[in-house]
């Protein structure tokens, strides 16, 4: 499958494979890789394949990618037993949320208590 990417875009090019990260969780539409920055045991990116600026450009035609996206991330959280401890799951549309790759991403967040957000 042929995916919209978008020049420079470094997450489109991550999910291309260029520079050989290592997928925790993989499909045809999603991947899922560590944050290179981890901010809690657990700190894994979901990203859809296809380029999409941040959840403020989804609509109701992304409906099957947004489930399969959340679906890639519970999995994952599944494959790491947080589902009893919890975690994050969140994503930061636009510069005030501090949103850095404009590829929407999922932050799936766990593996230690988080504290309150803010
Ligand atoms: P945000 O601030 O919500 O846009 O999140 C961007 C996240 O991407 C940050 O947590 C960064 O640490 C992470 N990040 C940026 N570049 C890479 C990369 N090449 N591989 C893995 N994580 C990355
Ligand atoms: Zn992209």
């Amino acid at each position: 499958m042929v995916h919209e990417r978008e020049q420079d875009c470094i997450f489109c090019r991550i999910a291309a494979g260029e520079f050989d990260t290592k997928f925790v969780y993989e499909s045809d539409t999603v991947v899922a890789f560590n944050d290179l920055a981890p901010q809690a045991e657990t700190h894994v990116l979901v990203i859809p394949r296809q380029h999409i600026a941040s959840v403020a450009a989804v609509s109701r035609e992304h409906d099957t990618l947004l489930g399969e996206l959340v679906a890639a991330a519970t999995s994952v959280a599944r494959d790491r037993k947080l589902e009893e401890s919890g975690y994050r799951l969140l994503t930061n549309p636009g510069p005030d949320a501090g949103q850095t790759v404009l590829h929407l991403h999922l932050h799936l967040l766990g593996g230690n208590s988080l504290g309150p957000l803010g």
